[in-house]
């Protein structure tokens, strides 16, 4: 399957940071390869996700770039810009998902405020309902109408740290206890 990359608009240091990651660990865990953050420069930030990538596994990528219009304008593949102005999901998601298979996806979330100009510079302007919500919310549920479930199985190899999933309480182990076949 082509990539997925994500692309946060109009970070704040400071008011955003929250936000930011959990935008960030949203498309991780949700199958995105890569995340690109806009807006005020947050180097602790992107090292924070890179951190967390490095322990649960994966190849996911958090990168800087200031020039939000260069990311879009250069962007070979498919733009999806998520906005509660935009074509609601179902009625749209079929078509972005065959389009999907042909080339790599930049799915974009705003802040505050989003330019006028992003909703133009895009192939699709996509509403998760027509109701004000979040990025976070939006941008899951987005990226599982377009997997359709499956990024919920998604292995994540080389982690430090995995769940082993239990029906009450809670059990993490570490790699070197993981890979240990005494341990089970
Ligand atoms: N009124 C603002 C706007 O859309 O310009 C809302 C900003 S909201 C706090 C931040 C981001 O969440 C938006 O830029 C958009 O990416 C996303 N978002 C919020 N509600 C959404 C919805 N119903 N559908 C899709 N995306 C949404």
């Amino acid at each position: 399957m082509p990539g997925i990359v994500v692309l946060r608009l109009g970070h704040r240091v400071g008011r955003d940071q929250r936000s930011t990651t959990h935008v960030a660990l949203v498309a991780r865990a949700y199958g995105a390869d890569r995340i690109i953050i806009s807006g005020e420069r947050d180097d602790a930030l992107v090292e924070r996700v890179r951190r967390v990538a490095e322990t649960w596994g994966g190849s996911f990528e958090a990168e800087y770039r200031s020039d939000w219009r260069r990311v879009i304008r250069g962007w070979s593949g498919l733009t999806v810009h998520l906005t509660m102005y935009g074509v609601n999901l179902p009625d749209i998601i079929g078509e972005i998902r065959e389009k999907w298979r042909e080339s790599d996806l930049l799915v974009i979330v705003g802040g505050e405020k989003v330019p006028g100009e992003v909703y133009r510079l895009v192939d699709y302007n996509v509403a998760v309902t027509h109701q004000p919500h979040s990025e976070i919310a939006a941008l899951a549920t987005f990226l599982d109408w377009l997997q359709e479930g499956k990024e919920l199985s998604r292995e994540f190899p080389g982690a430090r740290l995995r769940v082993i999933p239990q029906r009450h309480g809670k059990k993490v182990v570490s790699q070197d206890r993981y890979i240990n076949p005494r341990e089970g």
